[in-house]
């Protein structure tokens, strides 16, 4: 044989193997999503995403204490409101009492060292459940959508939020939040976290039964991305690389690696984020619960793939699972 076909030389050990990744897998990568409902004693299992539940603000400690024990360094928190009332333009979005709020404030003052990121959406907010303000014949109302969504951003900076994470898909929003975080002196204390190849997936199923947030008409194809859109994901990540974001996300993250490659060649100089989303996690459940492989195993594959394609933060609900299995 060949010297030339001899690879299996250099992976033939445990450690030797560990080596053969660019980055190293590390329980700081991991940010954690978390549904805060407005119900502040809440502790409710949702049986769409296995071990996930919905938190009131009243449960975050005991909840949250032995993770950040265990090295867990940041969360990204999405509000579940159930008692609100919702209208056109998302108004309890950044409503001082409601969930998000309350549980940024409560966060900063349990785990001074835990790192808070907000999502940012008005869909769970709407009377219409879409994430923008619409016109009369049901389509998207792009200037009033973005100043809203900028406005929500704000809040959750003011509040305490190192990172605002906006998932709405509306065109411009990350110059707008950018444009109004450094006019209200928050520019240099808040990072902008785009949502930028966010595809129209299936994937978001049990997401939606935790938040509670599907549309009551319609669907998002007309802002999230269609599942074949190489070209509009790159130049969706291009336009916000350019209009300001600090991190760029793609999600979902398994069936678009592709899509991750190609944003850490079109913005190298940015962290790159992919969120392992709900249907992910629970396929993944799924298919160690039918015995097809070990869950642990899988997960590992799962988030290797992604930090291979160049993820360099990965937002999955396996995170509290990783700080068990990881040692650093
Ligand atoms: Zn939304």
């Amino acid at each position: 044989m060949d010297i030339s076909s001899i690879l299996q030389g250099g992976y033939q050990h445990p450690l030797s193997r560990s080596w053969q990744g660019r980055r190293q897998l590390t329980k700081s990568m991991f940010m954690y999503p978390i549904f805060i409902t407005d119900d502040p004693n809440a502790s409710v299992i949702i049986p769409t995403l296995p071990g996930q539940r919905r938190w009131g603000v009243n449960k975050l400690e005991e909840f949250l204490t032995p993770l950040v024990q265990k090295g867990l360094k940041s969360v990204i928190l999405f509000g579940v409101p159930l008692n609100c009332e919702k209208d056109e333009r998302g108004t309890p979005a950044d409503d001082q009492n409601g969930p998000v709020i309350l549980a940024i404030k409560k966060l900063r003052s349990l785990f001074p060292s835990l790192y808070i990121a907000c999502d940012v959406c008005l869909c769970e907010y709407t009377s219409h459940g879409h994430c923008g303000v619409l016109f009369a014949d049901g389509t998207i109302d792009t200037e009033p959508s973005v100043d809203r969504i900028a406005d929500v951003a704000v809040s959750y900076a003011v509040a305490g939020a190192h990172c605002v994470a906006p998932s709405d898909m509306m065109d411009g929003r990350i110059k707008a939040i950018k444009r109004k975080l450094i006019d209200e002196g928050y520019g240099n204390k808040c990072t902008l976290m785009s949502y930028s190849a966010k595809f129209a997936s299936s994937l978001y199923g049990p997401f939606r039964d935790a938040a509670g947030s599907a549309p009551s008409f319609g669907d998002r194809k007309c802002y999230q991305l269609p599942p074949s859109a190489k070209g509009l994901a790159r130049r969706a990540i291009q336009r916000d690389t350019a209009e300001g974001a600090d991190i760029i996300m793609v999600k979902p993250a398994m069936p678009y690696l592709d899509i991750i490659a190609d944003a850490a060649q079109l913005a190298p100089d940015h962290p790159l984020a992919c969120y392992q989303v709900s249907g992910e996690f629970a396929m993944v459940h799924a298919g160690a619960a039918a015995g097809v492989y070990e869950l642990k195993t899988m997960a590992f594959e799962s988030v290797e793939s992604m930090v291979r394609a160049g993820a360099t933060l990965i937002l999955s609900y396996f995170t509290p699972d990783f700080l068990d299995w990881l040692e650093a």
